[in-house]
């Protein structure tokens, strides 16, 4: 398919969520078009241990300058747009998308929308503490009209957690699962009516095609749909 645009995939945060962009978005082509066609695409793939310094050093300057550089190596490859394979590296979205001439699709816009489409308004949001506690992610999301709920203390410490410890890792626990799931639980208890699975490795744990109390938004997936509905 000629029209088709090239995806450029910032990812490496971590690889095993990027390994799930490049599944899906291959298998959202071949869905669509059928037969033996597959996404066009490129990733730029950094060392994720570099990038979780810069994260707890509060380096986010740093982040956003190794980030843009890689945006230009992937614009330079020929990407027709990007996405960014993080929901916690969009808090500088704004670097990447001043380095560059193509767009950025964001993830919170894509993951809002879904939400919005389904009628939720107070949205739970799971990811790592930064996404958690800090307003660039959850500004996205308001700014779709959503009212968000965040985990306590104790339970945003145990899912960041499990973040950098496990699913980074490629370490996949049935404990974690049900701790997790007591997590989203308690979120609904708070009011959510659904949960954003804000972190773009917990759809590794949390099977978003099971069902849960509310229901729930993969990110990565729902990114995935979008950079497809963008391609195509
Ligand atoms: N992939 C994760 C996210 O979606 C966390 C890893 C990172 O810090 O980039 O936020």
């Amino acid at each position: 398919m000629d029209g088709m645009l090239r995806i450029g995939v910032l990812g490496g945060m971590s690889w095993e969520s990027t390994a799930e962009y490049y599944r899906i978005l291959n298998e959202e082509v071949a869905r669509r078009l059928g037969g033996l066609h597959s996404a066009r695409l490129v990733v730029g793939s950094v060392d994720f241990a570099e990038v979780e310094r810069l994260q707890v050093e509060g380096r986010w300057d740093d982040a956003g300058t190794l980030l843009a550089d890689e945006a230009r190596r992937l614009e330079a490859a020929g990407a027709d747009f990007l996405v960014l394979a993080t929901n916690t590296m969009h808090k500088v979205a704004d670097a990447i998308e001043t380095a560059v001439g193509i767009d950025l699709l964001h993830i919170g816009d894509a993951t809002a929308g879904a939400v919005v489409g389904a009628g939720v308004h107070r949205v739970g949001l799971l990811g790592t503490a930064f996404t958690m506690q800090q307003d660039f992610y959850r500004d996205r999301l308001v700014a779709h009209g959503l009212d968000v709920v965040v985990p306590s203390p104790a339970d945003q410490n145990l899912i960041h957690r499990v973040i950098y410890d496990e699913l980074c890792l490629g370490r996949i626990l049935e404990t974690s699962r049900a701790a997790y799931v007591e997590v989203l639980d308690r979120l609904v208890a708070d009011g959510a009516e659904g949960v954003i699975l804000g972190c773009t490795e917990i759809e590794l744990l949390l099977d978003p095609d099971a069902s849960y109390a509310v229901p729930v938004f993969p990110t990565t997936r729902l990114h995935c749909i979008a950079a497809v509905d963008r391609a195509l």
